[in-house]
């Protein structure tokens, strides 16, 4: 049996989870106040995954930054490799 403690962070209220991989491979999760978080729970567990949020340069607009976020989750082992891209991308408002 494995048991990990997250935070739950799909909405506001950050319920704290206690996810349980029991020794037949199911999960059983406890602390949600709905659904969402026990969804949330068992895949940070099978696949972690994030919403990133960034800046990127922005010439000629009147701001030095332009925010950015993917339009879904990435799996979280790719967020350093987004990352090192968003650095060097440079957008026009023009
Ligand atoms: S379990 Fe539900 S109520 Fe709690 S933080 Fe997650 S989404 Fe929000």
């Amino acid at each position: 049996m494995n048991i990990v403690e997250k935070k739950c962070k799909v909405c506001p209220v950050g319920c704290d989870l206690r996810i349980t991989k029991n020794d037949d491979s199911q999960f059983s999760v406890e602390g949600n106040r709905c659904n969402r978080g026990k969804e949330y729970g068992i895949n940070e567990l099978l696949e972690p995954s994030r919403i990133l949020t960034s800046r990127v340069l922005l010439n000629n607009g009147p701001m030095g930054r332009l925010p950015v976020k993917t339009n879904g989750v990435i799996p979280e082992n790719l967020v350093d490799e987004c990352m090192e891209i968003i650095k060097v991308t440079e957008v026009s408002a023009l």
